[in-house]
């Protein structure tokens, strides 16, 4: 295990990082008062209840409960750990970190993963070097220039081939003492029933590396020179690749899809390549299966807007209208890139060349409305009434899964317009498509709204309440805390607040002031950070009078004693139930002690 970071480190890097700046990398924040809102990347929504607070430097959703600071946030958004988080946000500012601190905890799975990782970096480099350096990779290379990929391309891509051999990677992977079983997992190589030998996975194919969305590289597709199946060879799932998560490209392109706040959605690696030479950068292709909820997620984290970019067959008008029902969920802008018939992009680039492609295709591509447009009309004799009538209805059903009014306005008056339909007539029919399609969105705003009240209003018991207000005090200021501390010995109900504050009363006594954003790091777990985060955006005043101090304590001693009237009230029971009157008259008088003692809280 690395060293760990010392504090005084990771303090200073969490003064020198801005959670705005941080947090702004991947979701787009507007500010709203003191603090700025953005679409939660934690969680699907459409309208922002992810909140920053610049002044307190943590991140809080209302929606689903994330929270944290800004170490936390890259751990929870980039999958990494702690010390690696520091070593990410450390980059963003000119504090050097011991080397030896980069932490390598090791747990069986983890090496089992790091070996393989290691192993597909190593090749790479070695299918590559094959392509570039190599006599026997010579025709590969002069295949792909024909094609029109640069030597600049070939390397940006890190584009490789695998050589005409059995064998050829096995044996370099024994060589360097890699455990075949685990080459094997990775996907590497195959291991022959015959025999009970291992072999190359790829041969003979151009080899395109595939990076995780942290730029590691987790897989590779091999694609045949010329004729013959299948096209494409994947490397299979295994604990590292999962293609129904990762897009191709997306770590190389996220920077430029953020800045743009547009990502163009392609089905092929040759598809992406071939826009990059475009000059299109900000291009992501799904590894041969429809675009799935997981990938819309993950580009949710970084653009509001999809341009879709598919072949212009059948197959690929299909998969557009399958891509549009997940990204719709997701709240995006779609627009359609339209390729003339029968062209995928690749082949678009190389017959009109890049500029073209950037002019006719992308900068021309359609709202998705148009695209369904011509898309349901294709084919359509609309001159017949029945073929009309149908069109006009699937049409009202598109227009019903638009997210905003305005939007449906539009296309409802040009649907009036165009068939001259009185508009009204229209709108009666349409709002029985709409109802269905509004169903579905309430519900999810229903649900945040609920869990907004929870954090909000008052309508919780006296304790509860309590709880809450005291400890949002308590991490406001380490006074109240010492107060606390010594005026009240019991536990909190809530266990998790009893685990904050004896981690906060820890953070007090080493000499920290308050501070939330500082305070987390001294939290263990993602639970305890949603419960802070939580808490400190209850609204409440900037001090705590000793009126109120002495109220909510009440009320915490209060329900310690209700609690033991409680169980009192079951033995009373239990000793009339037995006869036992004596025993019965003791706890009666315990009874009505223990409520005389109780205060009245206003
Ligand atoms: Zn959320």
């Amino acid at each position: 295990m690395g060293n760990r970071i010392p504090d005084e480190l990771v303090e200073q890097v969490r003064q020198s990082v801005d959670i705005v700046d941080v947090v702004s990398e991947y979701v787009p924040l507007k500010k709203q008062g003191r603090n700025y809102f953005g679409l939660c990347p934690f969680h699907g929504e459409s309208t922002p209840s992810f909140s920053v607070s610049p002044e307190k430097q943590i991140f809080h959703c209302f929606g689903c409960g994330a929270g944290g600071n800004a170490i936390s946030f890259i751990m929870q958004l980039e999958g990494l750990n702690f010390q690696e988080s520091v070593h990410q946000l450390a980059k963003k500012t000119n504090i050097t970190l011991p080397t030896d601190t980069v932490d390598t905890v090791k747990n069986p799975q983890a090496t089992e993963q790091g070996i393989m990782l290691e192993a597909h970096e190593f090749v790479k480099k070695y299918y590559h070097h094959l392509l570039v350096n190599t006599t026997e990779g010579k025709q590969a290379l002069e295949y792909l220039l024909n094609r029109g990929i640069s030597r600049e391309e070939i390397k940006h891509f890190e584009l490789g081939v695998a050589l005409d051999s059995w064998d050829a990677v096995t044996k370099v992977l024994e060589k360097r003492g890699y455990p075949m079983p685990i080459m094997e997992k990775a996907g590497l190589v195959v291991r022959s029933e015959r025999d009970g030998n291992y072999y190359d996975r790829f041969r003979n194919r151009l080899i395109f590396p595939i990076h995780n969305h942290q730029g590691k590289i987790v897989a590779f597709s091999g694609r045949i020179m010329g004729e013959g199946s299948p096209k494409y060879l994947n490397s299979p799932e295994s604990s590292i690749f999962h293609k129904g998560k990762l897009l191709y490209q997306f770590y190389q392109a996220k920077n430029v899809m953020r800045k743009q706040n547009r990502a163009i959605l392609m089905e092929g690696f040759a598809d992406v390549i071939s826009a990059f030479r475009a000059g299109v950068h900000d291009a992501v292709a799904t590894m041969g299966t429809s675009l799935t909820e997981d990938q819309a997620k993950v580009l949710k984290t970084s653009v509001d807007q999809i341009i879709i970019c598919y072949d212009s067959d059948q197959a690929g008008i299909n998969a557009t209208e399958k891509a549009t029902k997940v990204l719709q969920k997701e709240g995006f802008t779609i627009k359609v890139a339209q390729m003339p018939d029968g062209l995928d992009p690749d082949e678009y680039i190389r017959q009109f060349g890049p500029e073209k492609f950037n002019t006719s295709i992308i900068e021309a591509s359609v709202s998705l409305m148009s695209f369904k447009m011509q898309y349901h009309r294709k084919g359509k004799n609309l001159l017949d009434e029945t073929v009309k009538f149908q069109y006009i209805k699937e049409m009202l059903q598109e227009i019903a899964k638009l997210s905003q009014l305005i939007e449906q306005d539009y296309y409802l008056n040009q649907l009036s317009k165009e068939f001259s339909i009185s508009i009204e007539v229209l709108k009666k029919e349409f709002g029985q498509y709409s109802n269905q399609a509004n169903r579905i969105s309430n519900v999810t705003e229903v649900k945040t709204d609920i869990k907004r009240d929870i954090t909000t209003k008052t309508l919780l018991p006296a304790h509860v309440r309590a709880e809450q207000l005291l400890l949002a005090h308590m991490l406001n200021s380490s006074d109240v805390a010492e107060k606390v501390r010594q005026q009240y010995q019991g536990l909190f109900y809530n266990n998790d607040y009893s685990e904050i504050i004896i981690h906060l009363y820890a953070y007090y006594e080493e000499g920290n002031e308050s501070n939330i954003s500082k305070f987390m790091n001294y939290l263990p777990s993602k639970r305890l950070l949603e419960v802070v985060s939580k808490i400190v955006n209850l609204q409440i005043a900037p001090e705590l009078t000793e009126r109120e101090l002495k109220d909510y304590l009440d009320a915490l001693n209060n329900y310690d004693k209700q609690q033991r009237i409680r169980e009192k009230e079951i033995d009373l029971k239990k000793a009339e139930r037995e006869g036992d009157f004596v025993k019965a008259a003791t706890i009666l008088q315990q009874i009505t002690q223990l409520r005389s003692s109780m205060k009245y809280v206003k």
